[in-house]
């Protein structure tokens, strides 16, 4: 990426955005999305903020990274949990129409694994998989240096992984990975019992064996999900993203959990890591599709 481009990444609970040039970050805004997240509030948001990134003068390209599933050619978002009313949109060509500019759409975990090839982690690999853990979990798989997008566009989706049976997702089946290790679910599940619904603290007692039977039980089942995802596609790396993966300690659990489930000649080639440009990552991959436009 060579001009100057902007980079949005829409999440349910915050808004953040850059403009980028050259792979740095010359201008930086992070606000809460908007109450209600209700479409026209937040195309509103995200005009104010294009507005404010750019330099007098420009009308620059817009790259945004969107939870949710998107149809293969990037135009139409079918379902996102999250943004329940936008199910269906003409998503690109609305937020053109209101934000005046050319716009990119993408999922937003695909983003993240843009971003950690032009300039993170996965800088110079061909197959790697990156697992964006929050409140739900996303995924963006590379395949012979490629964004994998599937025959419809819904490829990687780490967080729909069926691994329980009665745990309900926000896409509204049971047993989904991100019902059971996403963070939303932990926190339900500590608030049930009268512990603190907030991941950092239950993250700091975890020793605890209340809250050890929740987290535990939880990192298990993802451990399950990154051994299937190794054995899948044998990268040469997993990336692990998001907030949780931020959490003090938490490759030094997962990665002898994840372990234990995999062939014996995956182990030797096991390769997880925790991201190092973070929230960066998915600004600037939605940046980088945006720059392909200006
Ligand atoms: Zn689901």
């Amino acid at each position: 990426m060579s001009k100057l481009s902007i980079g949005i990444d829409i999440g349910g609970h915050y808004i953040k955005a850059a403009l980028i040039e050259e792979y740095k970050f010359l201008r930086r805004w992070e606000e809460p999305t908007s109450e209600g997240r209700t479409i026209e509030g937040v195309t509103e948001q995200l005009k104010r903020i294009a507005g404010e990134l750019e330099p007098p003068g420009y009308t620059l390209s817009v790259g945004i990274g969107m939870p949710g599933f998107l149809d293969l050619q990037r135009e139409h978002l079918v379902l996102s949990p999250n943004f329940p009313d936008w199910k269906g949109l003409p998503l690109k060509t609305l937020l053109e129409d209101r934000l005046k500019r050319k716009v990119m759409i993408e999922n937003d975990a695909n983003c993240y694994a843009l971003g950690e090839q032009l300039a993170g982690l996965a800088k110079g690999l061909k197959d790697f998989v990156v697992l964006t853990l929050g409140t739900g979990i996303g995924g963006g798989i590379v395949v012979d240096g490629r964004l994998f997008k599937g025959a419809h566009g819904f490829a990687g989706e780490p967080g729909h992984i069926a691994l329980g049976e009665t745990e309900l997702c926000g896409c509204g089946c049971y047993g989904h990975l991100e019902a059971i290790s996403g963070t939303d679910a932990m926190e339900r599940k500590a608030g049930q019992i009268g512990l603190p619904e907030d991941m950092k603290i239950l993250w700091a007692r975890k020793d605890e064996p209340a809250i050890a039977e929740i987290i535990m039980p939880s990192l298990q089942t993802m451990a399950k999900a990154i051994a299937s995802i190794t054995h899948l596609f044998d990268p040469e790396m997993i990336i692990l993203g998001g907030g949780f993966s931020r959490a003090e300690g938490l490759l030094s659990i997962l990665e002898p959990m994840a372990l234990k489930y995999l062939v014996p000649h995956f182990r030797d080639i096991f390769n997880l890591k925790i991201s190092l440009l973070g929230n960066d990552a998915a600004m600037l991959g939605a940046a980088s599709l945006a720059d392909e436009l200006n």
